[in-house]
């Protein structure tokens, strides 16, 4: 009798609750961070390309050390953003790439898979470490999300670094700027729309999980060189560009008015929700044929909360880390390489396939 009632209950609880009262196994906490889609062999010099594998190591080692202190996977993922941020390789904090007007509009978000609590930011110019105010808005104000002056005022009242604005303009981006300014002046039609996006890109990402099974992401971005009107991507919207629920984690990286389009990070994870799909699946479905279908490109970070995850992404190149509590951390940047997780398309093999190895 006893038997039979505990099964009717069973039956009558729907699957998630059960899934998540379900003791969870222990995994391994670890680590994985992007520094955006779209590098192509040939984009950066040897001292770029030396410093952004320097950056994504310090990133990996940062967030590892956190980790290894038996801290969450929150405070992995803001750490090695905030490393990021504070390279000038990336599109996100220093380094980011300049508006039509000239400027730098900063967009981060933040997202804890445990109880889904998410904060995020847009638009910010002063704000020294956008990835940091993402997680004041989600820990001290009521609010998701904040935007532009308010972002900063708030910012401002709860004692975070200010910069001026000039602190994250770098020649290189600014010189991206006055090329894309002159083509559009000139009318150079010659490069399409993706082709231009992807020589702007270099968005932030990190996704943890930690002793306790928790996961967290997080993205940081400049948005894409030339944006106007007070653009917004899809970083700092919580379902496009970030997701975290208690099964999965998902940071993108791309054409983000494709990945708002098609809520990528929620649809990769209500994938592994619902279907049971792995990492891998659900990230290269979404990432490499649901947006590639829509005509959009980019990657993502994956990680579910068996331990599994991927690097789906569709471009010549991502720069992409892993790293374990206590594993040696691993960096890649072009298709060509390889690195457990990836998930490539067959057009690797027209963009990528003849990349020098690295
Ligand atoms: N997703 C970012 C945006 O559209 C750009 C990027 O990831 O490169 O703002």
């Amino acid at each position: 009798m006893r038997t039979l009632l505990t099964a009717a209950l069973m039956l009558a609880l729907p699957a998630a609750a059960l899934a998540d009262e379900a003791p969870k196994k222990a995994v391994t906490p670890q680590l994985i961070i992007h520094g955006g889609a779209g590098v192509a062999p040939g984009d950066l010099s040897a001292e770029e390309e030396r410093g952004a594998r320097a950056a994504l190591q310090e990133a990996l080692l940062r967030g590892q050390a956190i980790l290894k202190a038996g801290k969450s996977a929150q405070e992995a993922v803001v750490a090695a953003i905030v490393v990021l941020e504070d390279s000038p390789y990336f599109n996100a904090g220093r380094g980011a790439v300049f508006t039509h007007e000239g400027r730098n509009e900063l967009d981060a978000s933040l997202m804890l898979g445990n109880g889904q609590r998410a904060g995020a930011v847009a638009g910010v110019r002063r704000v020294k470490n956008p990835i940091t105010l993402a997680q004041a808005v989600m820990e001290q104000s009521p609010h998701v999300m904040l935007t532009g002056q308010g972002a900063e005022t708030f910012a401002k009242e709860k004692g975070l670094p200010l910069v001026e604005p000039d602190w994250f303009r770098t020649e290189k981006r600014w010189q991206q700027l006055q090329r894309r300014l002159a083509e559009e002046a000139g009318k150079q039609a010659a490069r399409s729309d993706e082709a231009e996006y992807r020589r702007y890109v270099g968005t932030v990402g990190a996704v943890a999980i930690d002793a306790q099974g928790h996961l967290a992401a997080g993205t940081s971005t400049g948005g894409m060189t030339n944006k106007r009107w007070n653009r917004v991507g899809d970083s700092p919207v919580i379902g496009a560009g970030t997701w975290a629920d208690s099964r999965c984690a998902v940071s993108g990286t791309g054409w983000g008015e494709f990945y708002i389009r098609s809520a990528a990070a929620h649809n990769i994870c209500a994938r592994v929700a619902h279907r049971g799909e792995s990492a891998a699946q659900a990230g290269g479905k979404v990432i490499n044929e649901e947006i590639v279908a829509l005509g959009g490109d980019g990657g993502a970070l994956v990680m579910t909360a068996d331990g599994g995850y991927a690097f789906p992404f569709n471009t010549p190149g991502m720069y992409r880390g892993w790293v374990s509590v206590d594993g040696t951390p691993q960096v890649a940047i072009y298709a060509s390489e390889t690195l457990q997780g990836d998930v490539k398309t067959a057009a690797h093999k027209v963009a990528g396939g003849d990349a020098p190895a690295h």
